[in-house]
Order: structure tokens, then C-alpha cells, then sequence
């Protein structure tokens, strides 16, 4: 697969759990719908130093998966002034210069640190993360996130520790996000029953440990019945009691 800038192969490189598309060369990656929201920012700055070159072609550029022409994501909340991300309209890729990663995840840090620090509620997802459909990140999007589905919470250990947790989808997207009295890290575990043998997806949402937490998911199909359970793990690496599996029921839109 060849790099959509320089036009040099990209290397295949595993980075926080998540498959991304290298250049060497000119330091560009290329990510999968909703990966640019998972890596952290030390692989970003990784990501962003290997390179020979600060070449930047004026030519179109194509993805490198389906060679669809790639477009520039317009500024939004969630994305700096000064940042391009080039968007395959195919596999909803992203694909992104290495300077701009590095640019773009501070600003996802910073943004999220603020709210952290002051205790408050992320006014929404789209605020801090790069969803790769233009249309979705639109303000009627996140009307609908507002209207969270309160979950009534049964009191195991986990549950207890869970507050604020809000689940909402909005077509393919789920959105998964709560708070923890205290420094946790957090994954979800997923299991679709509409389909023989269920599948069961286990998916990183904090993976230092941390008190807020949030993931937006396209891994399972919101229309099948899907089962979920929160896995707590505390700093020193010990688990919290897993609690038993509830049905997803999700509020959208
Ligand atoms: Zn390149
Ligand atoms: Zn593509």
C-alpha cells in the first residue's frame, strides 16, 4: 500500500492495540475509522519523528487501502485550525501529516485534562474526538447525545465504582462513557447474541488509569441484541469483580 503523499510503501505498525498504516518516508499515517482517537499522544509523537523527509506533495492524494481520492476534513470543534486530515470517503480513514498528529492529539489531551481538572462532564464527543463523518459530527448529532439513557445501576463492586454511565448510539456509532470515584482503567467487553456462536468483542476504553472514560465504538451492530460488561482494573493491575453481562439498550437520536 503506498503512502498517499510521497507515494513510498507503508509499513503495517501495531501501536496501543490499533493496526496503522505507516510512511517512513514522509512521516504520514494513515488510520482507521475512529483509530486516530486511540492512539496516545507518545505514539503520535513516535509515529511523527519517523521520517526522512518533510516532503509534502501539492498533487491529489489517494487512499492507500481503496485509492479513493482522499478529501480534507473541514475544521470543526474537535480538530485545531492549523490541521489537516485528509478523509477517505470509502473506508472512512484518515489519513494525516506528522506534524498535524502530533498538533492534534495536544489538543485532544489539553481539551480533555480541562474537563478532568474541573470535574465537568465532556459537553460531548464530538468536542474532543475525530469522528470520520463530516455529516455526523454535526450539531443535531450531539442533541441527540444529550439525551442519555440513565442506567439503573445494580450494586456490585463494579457497578458501584461506575457513575454517570451514559450509552447512546447514533447510526453505527455507540457511544460509551462514565466517570470512577477513583483512578481506574476500564474495557468493555461486547457480545452480540443474534448471531450463532455469539461474538464477543473486548475493547479498550482507558487504558491508563484514569476517572473519565469514553470510547466511541463501530465494532457491533447496534439493530442485533448485544450483552455488555465493564471490566475495572485498578492501578496496581488488580481487577475489579467483573459484573454480570446487561443488555445494551442505547438511546439514539
Ligand atoms: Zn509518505
Ligand atoms: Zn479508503
Amino acid at each position: 500500500m503506498l503512502c498517499p503523499n510521497c507515494g513510498q510503501p507503508m509499513q503495517l505498525v501495531t501501536r496501543n492495540n490499533n493496526s496503522i498504516l505507516h510512511c517512513a518516508n514522509c512521516g504520514g499515517s494513515f488510520f482507521e475509522e475512529n483509530t486516530i482517537n486511540r492512539i496516545s499522544i507518545s505514539t503520535a509523537d513516535k509515529l511523527a519523528e519517523d521520517k526522512h523527509t518533510d516532503e509534502i506533495s501539492g498533487k491529489d492524494k489517494h487512499c492507500p487501502k481503496d485509492h479513493t481520492l482522499l478529501t480534507s476534513i473541514e475544521p470543526e470543534e474537535s480538530i485545531p485550525q492549523d490541521v489537516t486530515l485528509l478523509k477517505c470517503s470509502s473506508c472512512k480513514g484518515i489519513f494525516i501529516y506528522p506534524d498535524d498528529l502530533v498538533r492534534l492529539k495536544r489538543a485532544q489531551t489539553v481539551k480533555i485534562d480541562y474537563f478532568k481538572l474541573w470535574s465537568k462532564p465532556l459537553p460531548s464527543l464530538a468536542s474532543v474526538l475525530v469522528l470520520s463523518l463530516t455529516a455526523i459530527v454535526s450539531v443535531s448529532l450531539f442533541a441527540g447525545y444529550l439525551l442519555f439513557q440513565r442506567q439503573s445501576l445494580a450494586p456490585t463492586q463494579a457497578e458501584g465504582a461506575i457513575q454517570s454511565l451514559n450509552l447512546s448510539k447514533d447510526q453505527r456509532y455507540l457511544f460509551i462513557s462514565f466517570r470512577t470515584s477513583q483512578d481506574y482503567s476500564s474495557e468493555i467487553i461486547l457480545t452480540d447474541t443474534s448471531v450463532d456462536p455469539p461474538l464477543t468483542i473486548r475493547k479498550t476504553i482507558q487504558e491508563k488509569p484514569a476517572k473519565l472514560h469514553y470510547l466511541v465504538s463501530t465494532d457491533v451492530n447496534l439493530s442485533h441484541k448485544i450483552y455488555y460488561q465493564i471490566r475495572l482494573s485498578k492501578p496496581t493491575g488488580e481487577d475489579v469483580p467483573l459484573p454480570p453481562p446487561k443488555e445494551l439498550s442505547v438511546s439514539s437520536k
